[in-house]
This record gives structure tokens, C-alpha cells and sequence, in this order.
């Protein structure tokens, strides 16, 4: 048995290049890129009930990114499917709540940056249970405040590659938390409001939802769709729009989306009230229908 202090469950099992490993065994070279330069692809995914959530939308996520950094993937999308399948049935995840880890590396070679020489890729899947946000959360709402840290500008490293190098993001999450937050806005290199340092941001104005379009140099996110077909379903008016500062702290709601965090209520940017300072009424009514969709439930 492990005895790895970050792991709660010291019998995972890893998928690590087409077979079942322990905690221990589960290893990558130092001359792996994806260490060396962070050249690589990953996704982070949920399953729920056993069940994993928009998992097409994820493969589809990741073989564009490893196409756009001229990573081949090893195994087919329908093979990667089956083993993060697998990897859940292996650690007894085949009927829970669980968070899915996929990652892609360059593989090893030397110590050049040109990846020519690394010709195999590595692939690995972690499976646990999911850590979510505090669940009071969801109830009182969030507090955000923008950070200094521009994201990335998507001409240099598209923001839509969900790359190993995290950097940028990660430079972001210490402003958060320098200032007392668990989460922050980025806006990009025009100073127009991106993402959040691992969520999508959307805001309610006079009834109209409104987020950064991709093109503000965000990643698309995949809970982000599902909350933009979520909100058409209701009859919510959408709108994928430039956002200042300024429409964030006018804005009648305001919510994060991600993988992890679902639909996060925010209440406070800034230092400037949202709303009422609760969670909004439709943040509120697109979180229960997002919840009805991962309980299979609703279709959308
Ligand atoms: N933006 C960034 C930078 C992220 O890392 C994530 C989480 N993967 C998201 C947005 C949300 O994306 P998704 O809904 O696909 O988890």
C-alpha cells in the first residue's frame, strides 16, 4: 500500500500507458516534456452515478488541442473512453460520484525542445473521489476579485488548448489567494474580461445571459455549453459578448462554471455587491437543472 500523504485512497489504481498501476508504480520519467516543458494536453472530467459527463465533449477537447500542438494521442477517442471506464471500474468508481484526470505528455527524450525525438507519448488516467468547493459555497455565494496577471494571449498559446503548462493560470491562482479568494478574473491582453483562473464567468443583465465569446481567449468550457443549451432551454436569452470590468460589477448575477465547480453563485466582485448579495434566482434555477442533468434526469 501507498504511502503517499495526497492520496486518500491508498489502493488507487492508474492507468499509465495501457495498464493498471499502484499509486507507487505509477511513474514518468524526468526526461518526459511533459515535465521538462509542460508539452502536453489533459482533461479534467466528472462522473456521475458511474456515468461520465460529456465525455465525447472532453475527447473531442482533447484531441484538438494535441492536433493543435502535433501530439498524436496513442489510442483512438473510443479507446481512451474505454479505459477511463476501466480505470473507474478498477478503483470501485463504477456507480459513484467521481473526478476523471486524463492526461497526454510528450513523451521522454532528451533535452532539446524540439519533440521530434520523443516518439512516444505517455497517457494517464487518474480517477478519485471528487473535492468540490465547500458546499456553504453555494449557499452564501463567492467572492472574486481580478487579478494582474493578463491570460495568455491566444495568438502566443491559445487559451483553447487545455495544455500541461498552467503557468499562466497558476500565477493567477496566488493573486486569488493572496487576496483572500478562492478564485479570480482574468481579463485578457485588451483588458475585456476572459475566464477565471480554472472557471468560465457569465453574468445576468436585464434577463440576458452573458459570457466571454472564445475569441476573448478563454477555454471553452464544457460546462460552459451545457449551461449555454441549459439557459436557450428556459427561454434565457444568451449572449457570447466582449465584457468590461464594468458589466461585471452592473450585473444583476453573476456565476462561475467548471468541471469541478458546476454552477458557482457569485455575490461579491471586486469589492462591489452583485445583485442582492445572494445568489441569484436564475444562477439558483440553472444549478437545479444542471444537477437534473448529471442525475439523468433532464436531456439537454
Ligand atoms: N477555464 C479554465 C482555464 C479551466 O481550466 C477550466 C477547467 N477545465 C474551465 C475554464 C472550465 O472548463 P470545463 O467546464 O470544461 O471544466
Amino acid at each position: 500500500m501507498s504511502d503517499n500523504p495526497y492520496v486518500k485512497n491508498k489502493n488507487l489504481q492508474i492507468y499509465l500507458n495501457g495498464e493498471l498501476v499502484g499509486l507507487d508504480e505509477a511513474k514518468i520519467s524526468v526526461f518526459d516534456h511533459g515535465l521538462l516543458y509542460g508539452d502536453g494536453v489533459f482533461e479534467g472530467i466528472r462522473s456521475y452515478n458511474g456515468r461520465v459527463f460529456e465525455l465525447a465533449a472532453h475527447m473531442r477537447r482533447l484531441y484538438d488541442g494535441a492536433k493543435t500542438i502535433r501530439l498524436e494521442i496513442p489510442l483512438s477517442a473510443e479507446q481512451f473512453k474505454e479505459s477511463i471506464y476501466q480505470t473507474l471500474k478498477a478503483n470501485g468508481l463504477d456507480a459513484k460520484d467521481a473526478y476523471i484526470r486524463a492526461v497526454v505528455t510528450r513523451g521522454v527524450g532528451y533535452l532539446g525542445l524540439h519533440p521530434a525525438k520523443t516518439v512516444n507519448p505517455s497517457v494517464f488516467i487518474i480517477t478519485d473521489e471528487c473535492e468540490l468547493y465547500p458546499p456553504e459555497l453555494y449557499e452564501t455565494g463567492m467572492e472574486l476579485v481580478t487579478v494582474a496577471t493578463i491570460r495568455n494571449h491566444p495568438a502566443a498559446l491559445s487559451p483553447r488548448v487545455k495544455s500541461l503548462n498552467y503557468l499562466n493560470n497558476i500565477l493567477a491562482q496566488i493573486e486569488c489567494v493572496d487576496a483572500g479568494c478562492v478564485e479570480g478574473i482574468m481579463l485578457n491582453h485588451e483588458g475585456h474580461v476572459a475566464e477565471c483562473t480554472g472557471d468560465n464567468i457569465f453574468i445576468l443583465r436585464d434577463g440576458e445571459l452573458q459570457t466571454p465569446p472564445t475569441s476573448a481567449g478563454i477555454l471553452e468550457g464544457i460546462t460552459r455549453s451545457v449551461v449555454i443549451r441549459l439557459a436557450k432551454r428556459r427561454g434565457i436569452p444568451v449572449q457570447e459578448k466582449q465584457l468590461l470590468r464594468y458589466d461585471l460589477y452592473a450585473s444583476d448575477e453573476c456565476f462561475l462554471t467548471g468541471s469541478a465547480a458546476e454552477i458557482a453563485p457569485i455575490i461579491k466582485i471586486d469589492g462591489r455587491v452583485i445583485g442582492t448579495g445572494k445568489p441569484g434566482k436564475i444562477t439558483l434555477e440553472l444549478l437545479e437543472d444542471f444537477r437534473a442533468v448529471t442525475r439523468d434526469e433532464l436531456q439537454v
